[in-house]
């Protein structure tokens, strides 16, 4: 569940301000974000995961107002609760494919490695056809593979809210449909929330709802 009111948000020495006057999206919600570039799709996202903090407002996450905690406190939220796809990916170039999947289980102690997620990280990378690839060096990846590789560690520990910035953005076709069946079939298996920004018109319309940014100020 994601719950904002009275939000307003501005970057230091920009123009730029995002509004929200109200918005909720309730557990298990597939929701999709559109609009065009510039108009505030990360910075929404950003504010959701508690990885940025409204000058206003109030943003309830997964039942914590993660605007109003501590840092320490919204990073321990982030990786226990959120499954985060960034737009830029934020892989780390010097682990390998599996490594950067496994990542939220070696950065947190409440997470626990063992074969069982192992193996259902294994599961994850074959569902997106990187199975093969999970030895390489991600700097050896293409950006379609590097964005599979995001995928599969947002959704590995199997996190009640899944944000996704455009997590189709570099896929062709036949990719795009397996990214988009594997977040849908999996935020529904977890019960998870999902938003996921998209530009794609046959994405957003597989959510059960599209939310516009212009509806939103
Ligand atoms: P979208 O994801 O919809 O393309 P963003 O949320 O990335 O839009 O950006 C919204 C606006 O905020 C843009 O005008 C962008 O230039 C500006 N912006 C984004 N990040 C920063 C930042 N770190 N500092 C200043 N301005 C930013
Ligand atoms: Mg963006």
């Amino acid at each position: 569940m994601i719950r904002v009111q009275g939000l307003e948000f501005r970057y230091q020495r920009s123009d730029f301000v995002l509004r929200v006057a109200e918005l909720e999206i309730a557990d298990h919600e597939r929701v999709a974000i559109v609009g065009p570039s510039g108009s505030g799709k990360t910075t929404l996202l950003n504010l959701f995961a508690g990885i940025s903090t409204p000058d206003r407002g109030t943003v309830q996450t997964a039942a914590e107002r993660v605007s109003s905690m501590p840092d320490s406190a919204r990073r321990r939220f982030r990786v226990q609760q959120v499954g985060l796809v960034f737009q830029e990916f934020e892989l780390l170039d010097y682990l390998s494919v599996f490594d950067n999947i496994l990542l939220p289980y070696f950065l947190s102690s409440a997470l626990r490695l063992d074969d069982a997620v192992r193996t259902r990280a294994r599961s994850l990378a074959t569902d997106v056809e990187i199975a093969d690839k999970l030895a390489r060096n991600v700097a050896k990846l293409s950006q379609g593979e590097r964005q599979r590789v995001a995928l599969c560690r947002a959704l590995l520990p199997r996190p009640r809210l899944v944000l996704a910035d455009e997590p189709t953005g570099n896929l062709d076709p036949s990719n795009k449909h397996r990214v988009v069946d594997l977040l849908l079939e999996n935020a529904q298996a977890a019960g998870a929330t999902l938003v996921a920004v998209t530009h794609d018109a046959e994405v957003a319309e597989r959510f059960d709802r599209v939310l516009d940014m212009a509806a939103l100020q």
